[in-house]
């Protein structure tokens, strides 16, 4: 493990999307840690405007300044979907942010993370306490393990809701986006059971994740699935999306529940949620089902 303190206030910490021929930089003070686990290679850096910043394998993960808009939507639109979810599995999700998102609904009893490399969570708790904050909540249960080891090995029927809050198809994360464990995660739901998974930047994955996830997501026996875009700044494009997959209608929402909330959030409410169901035009005409 490395700790080097690159201390040039004029540094620029540089995602290189080399495909898509685009780039998108921070202004860094420098970064805090370096290392490589077992898995992938976390850093953490330390930027002018967007606090502290933290990537996997040189690609944003998180920064504290915009991670509320992915975390209240990974976790809110699907909550509010299902019509009383009180077992959730998030798989991925090692920053913890998701898990507290989760935590702010009364009804859930029981929140297990499921992330494969402990050494995301460990950083997150040091350098992004606040989403750590309901990590001691008795609900809450973390685990270290494969998720698509954990869901072949579900009971069925055992879960209400699946958060796959998972870095890119590749590496580790590949088999998250497969018809395979989209069926294992069929089999680990409850009749009224849901499942949300990152889906990439609508501008820039449409054709190469998106499409291809709702294939599969059918394929694996889901009759309902749903993209629900929102903006993300730091990731490419700055737009980013949300998949929901369920055995049921996933377009109608408790709607009156998500206005009387309750907690609070900074992005999500009812009228978000909303909007998030209206789809872009070539979500329509290029849908392959
Ligand atoms: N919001 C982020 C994004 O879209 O870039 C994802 C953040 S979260 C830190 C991603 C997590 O997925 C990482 O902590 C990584 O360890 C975890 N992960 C990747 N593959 C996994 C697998 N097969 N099982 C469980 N966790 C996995």
């Amino acid at each position: 493990m490395t700790t080097p303190p690159l201390d040039d206030d004029s540094a620029w910490f540089s995602e290189l999307g080399e495909k898509e021929g685009l780039a998108f930089s921070l202004r860094v003070h420098g970064r805090l840690h370096a290392e490589q686990s077992p898995y992938q290679h976390i850093e953490i850096w330390d930027t002018h405007t967007f606090g502290k910043l933290m990537t996997i394998d040189g690609f944003v993960m998180l920064t504290s300044r915009d991670n509320f808009l992915y975390h209240e939507m990974m976790s809110h639109p699907a909550l509010f979907t299902h019509p009383a979810p009180r077992r959730v599995v998030i798989i991925g999700g090692g920053d913890c942010g998701t898990l507290r998102e989760v935590l702010k609904h009364p009804g859930v009893e029981h929140a297990l993370q499921v992330d494969i490399d402990e050494r995301v969570t460990r950083l997150s708790e040091q350098y992004f306490p606040e989403l750590c904050e309901s990590n001691q909540d008795p609900r809450a249960e973390l685990y270290f393990g494969d998720g698509i080891q954990w869901m072949k090995e579900a009971a069925p029927g055992s879960v209400d809701l699946v958060i796959v809050d998972s870095t890119d198809p590749i590496g580790p994360a590949e088999g998250l986006f497969s018809a395979a464990f989209y069926r294992d995660v069929y089999r680990a739901l409850g009749e009224d059971g849901l499942v949300v998974q990152q889906s990439e930047s609508p501008l820039l994955h449409y054709d190469s994740i998106i499409r291809p996830m709702h294939a599969a997501m059918r394929a694996a026996g889901f009759s309902h699935t749903l993209t629900l875009p929102f903006p993300q700044p730091v990731y490419p494009s700055g737009w980013w999306s949300a998949t929901l997959a369920g055995k049921r209608d996933v377009t109608e929402f408790r709607e009156r529940d998500a206005r009387a909330k309750g907690f609070a959030t900074r992005y999500y409410n009812a009228a978000i949620h909303r909007g998030a169901l209206a789809q872009p035009e070539f979500f329509l005409s290029e849908r392959a089902d």
